[in-house]
């Protein structure tokens, strides 16, 4: 019995505004936004955090980073951007299931 909310959103169980999916990536946008772009990108296959990418998964991170050149050029974010990994919860960690955030749209100050 699978509990995990993003792999309810990714089956279709919970709905999203989804942003872009393959074979093996999902990205949808963030319900509560922190900034004008919010989304986030997320593997199919569930890893609970960066904690448990390991060398047979890690080709899954960088679909990840994949997917986020090509969206964040599609959403016009040329003027750059945030990507965030919240990390257990030390990190900040909400949704234990791996994702990044790329966030957008505005200027980012401060670390
Ligand atoms: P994190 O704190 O890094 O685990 O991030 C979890 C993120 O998931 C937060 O930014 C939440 O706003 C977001 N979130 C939680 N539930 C949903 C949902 N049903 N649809 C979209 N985003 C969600
Ligand atoms: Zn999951």
């Amino acid at each position: 019995m699978n509990d995990c909310i993003f792999c309810k959103i990714i089956t279709g169980e919970i709905p999203s505004k989804k942003v872009y999916e393959d074979e093996f990536i999902y990205a949808f946008n963030d319900i509560k936004p922190e900034a004008p772009v919010h989304i986030l990108v997320t593997p199919k296959e569930h890893i609970t955090s960066a904690a448990e990418v390991d060398e047979k998964n890690s080709y899954l991170i960088a679909k990840c980073f994949e997917v986020i050149a090509k969206i964040s050029g599609e959403k016009g974010l040329n003027g750059g951007y945030r990507i965030i990994n919240n990390c257990g919860h030390d990190g900040g960690q909400t949704v234990f299931h791996l994702h990044f955030h790329l966030l957008g749209g505005k200027v980012f100050n401060d670390l």
